[in-house]
């Protein structure tokens, strides 16, 4: 399978595909999205990693009628912080489905404001089971309209004790409804609750091909994704036997920012992706062949078949998302009759992964040290010793003995500290020594407090409590305030929000983007105090503040000076410039439609009647994706089995605010 385009999705998935920059489906989502689209249930065998969010996402998305506000999908995952990611990906991928609402429910989250959002309605609920149940014993949550069900991650909720909360939901909901089940590995109480409650499911197992890989010396590193790029250059510096190397990425847009990012660091690298001509990629490769480049960064389609004998090193910056690939990467390197290392990146939750590719290759795979500040500037200094070692052996001296003769005889310095100028001189271009504001060293450092919180569910069991209530999400995913609840600034009354207004010019705030986000563990309290401190904007005149994983957006008085935003552009905030810039229309009114109302971008088309966009109506496409409700005779939908779903004329939103990956002060005069 080459491309989304020979799956059946509808045209704004594949746009939304388009903007992410997925080139290829992965095995799983190959396998699972022809299913989901013909409304089959199936039992998936896969781990994090695999791509599987996208594997049910995009075929229900597909088939969801946005004009129709009450849930009709419901995803019930073990804990908040994978109900967050599920809700996220939900979101990137309805990017153009106008109208679009998600809402991730999960305990310790205030049920007051999950009322008000239930009774807005959402199309697609993400949720952790004891809360999922809570709504349905008090009817907040309405799912007769369900079309389909998903358990993610079935296996982990077993093993937190959900599994009693998850088949009381699974009789709780429309017995016509699609259901998918995936889970890592599938224990017998797993299996059974397939058996009683999945209708003739397809299984769908990825198989892992056992494979011996000689010849290549197999590492991993556990890194965090905001660490990854610092932990590439490192572990490249350090490595000896470093010639060349072909990084993996998963998207095509990765390839072109890594390359550019490792190019701004001094290496000479280039993408590789599907996107590029057939003659661009052969000049990549012939380049590479050369030595006029030394790092590829590629993706799995693009690098088929690589044969370049001096690869030495491929790192997996992305873990592949089965064996089958990761076998195929690294054996980019180790060609004819050489050695080479293959580096594998993997974050605290693709662990499991690692596992099953250590099975399938049948070899260990070993950690990998993560070089420190002092390792790297060990390396530098030895290098550095070999290149003078060789100049004093190999060049012609004379004159600078003259010259160095002639400043120690003007007795202003002794040898050693003209040796040591000459030192400093020679590596000016490329400094012996990490600065110590590099950043933090990730050789020490824990990954952020996100990350650990949702991994500490794998090391802490949790505990149940007499009822289906969220206990080990109270215990174990307790609401990180840093990063789910920020301190919000002091609510201001409407009398001070207007004085505020007088003070400020016209009072307008205008939006921008800033390069720092949530990947870097930036709060909004930094961001705040780097503009306060550093531009002398007052708190006070700081609108609203998006955290994204890579940048965020910001309001900011709309008559700010050049000089003010030129010393902005330079800001550091946790070692980011912040590059501000202002956002233009489109990407205003996307941040706008996700900050206020979790809406995609656009939201509904003012004037048009739902069915009507562009002549691109669903139910249109002769060959498309079948919606929930679109019920045609003599298939599976037929005989009533999916009702045809209420219509309701109320909006809502996944309010990411609430879901804890949002800050957001309230804009001024928008106050309620
Ligand atoms: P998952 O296994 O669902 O947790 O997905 C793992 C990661 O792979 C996520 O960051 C996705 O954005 C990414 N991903 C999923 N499908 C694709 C694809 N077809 N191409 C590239 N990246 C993908």
């Amino acid at each position: 399978m080459d491309s989304f385009k020979q799956l059946d999705l509808s045209p704004p998935i594949l746009e939304a595909l388009a903007d992410v920059g997925y080139e290829t489906p992965s095995p799983i989502q190959a396998a699972c999205i022809p299913l989901l689209l013909e409304g089959l249930d199936i039992l998936g065998e896969a781990q994090t990693g695999t791509g599987k969010t996208a594997a049910f996402a995009l075929p229900l998305l597909s088939r969801l009628d946005p004009s129709i506000q009450s849930p009709q999908v419901l995803v019930l995952t073990p804990t908040r912080e994978l109900a967050i990611q599920v809700a996220e990906a939900f979101m990137r991928y309805a990017k153009h489905l106008p109208g679009f609402h998600v809402l991730p429910v999960y305990g310790g989250q205030s049920m007051v404001v999950q009322l008000r959002q239930l009774k807005r309605g959402a199309h697609v609920i993400v949720g952790t089971p004891g809360r999922v149940m809570d709504h349905i014993e008090r009817k907040s949550l309405d799912l007769s309209s369900l079309q389909a069900l998903v358990l993610d991650e079935a296996d982990e909720m077993l093993r937190m004790g959900f599994i009693d909360d998850v088949e009381w939901i699974l009789e709780h909901t429309p017995a016509t409804r699609q259901t998918a089940l995936f889970s890592a590995t599938m224990p017998d109480p797993i299996r059974r609750v397939a058996h009683r409650y999945l209708r003739d499911p397809r299984e769908i197992k990825i198989k892992t091909s056992t494979t011996t890989v000689e010849r290549i010396n197999q590492r991993f590193c556990q890194v965090h994704p905001a660490h990854k790029l610092e932990a590439l250059t490192r572990i490249l510096e350090i490595e000896e036997d470093f010639d060349a190397a072909i990084v993996f990425v998963r998207t095509k847009t990765a390839t072109v920012e890594l390359a550019d990012k490792l190019e701004a660091r001094g290496y000479s690298a280039a993408a590789l992706n599907g996107d590029m001509t057939q003659q661009l990629r052969e000049r990549v490769v012939e380049q590479l062949k050369r030595g006029s480049l030394d790092i590829v960064v590629a993706t799995d389609v693009a690098a088929r078949g690589l044969d370049v004998a001096r690869i030495t090193h491929v790192i997996n910056y992305d873990i592949p998302y089965d064996t089958e690939a990761y076998v195929h990467r690294i054996g980019r390197t180790g060609r004819a009759g050489r050695s080479g290392t293959a580096v594998l990146f993997v974050t605290t939750r693709e662990m499991r992964m690692l596992k099953v590719i250590e099975r399938a290759t049948r070899q260990k795979i070993e950690p990998q040290v993560m070089p420190s500040r002092q390792a790297v500037a060990d390396r530098r200094v030895a290098l550095f010793r070999e290149q003078i070692e060789e100049v004093i052996q190999a060049e012609e001296l004379d004159f600078f003995r003259e010259v160095v003769a002639d400043l120690e005889s003007s007795g202003e310095a002794d040898l050693h500290e003209i040796a040591a100028a000459l030192a400093f001189l020679a590596q000016r271009e490329r400094p012996l020594q990490l600065p110590d504001n590099d950043g933090p060293d990730i050789a020490n450092t824990r990954p952020p407090r996100a990350e650990r919180s949702h991994d500490d569910r794998f090391e802490r069991p949790a505990r149940r409590t007499d009822r289906g209530d969220d206990r080990p999400e109270r215990g174990n995913d307790r609401p990180d305030r840093s990063i789910d609840r920020p301190e919000r600034a002091p609510r201001e009354n409407r009398a001070q929000i207007l004085e505020r207004r007088r003070e400020y010019s016209d009072g307008k705030l205008i939006r921008y983007r800033i390069e720092v986000g949530r990947n870097h563990e930036v709060s909004p309290k930094d961001i705040v105090g780097a503009i306060a401190n550093e531009a002398g904007i007052e708190s006070r005149y700081i609108g609203q503040i998006n955290l994204y994983d890579d940048y965020s957006t910001v309001e900011l008085p709309g008559d700010l000076s050049k000089e003010i935003l030129a010393v902005l552009r330079k800001v550091r905030v946790r070692q980011q410039k912040l590059e501000i810039r202002e956002l233009d229309e489109d990407e205003a009114r996307r941040d706008d439609a996700r900050s206020r109302t979790g809406r995609s971008p656009g939201g509904k088309p003012a004037g048009k009647p739902h069915g009507e966009r562009g002549g691109r109506t669903f139910s249109d496409k002769p060959s498309g994706p079948r919606r929930f409700g679109d019920a045609k005779s003599g298939d599976r939908f037929s005989g009533g089995r999916i009702d045809a779903p209420k219509s309701r004329s109320s909006s809502s939103g996944f309010d990411p605010e609430r879901a804890g990956s949002r800050f957001s002060r309230k804009k001024p005069g928008e106050g309620k």
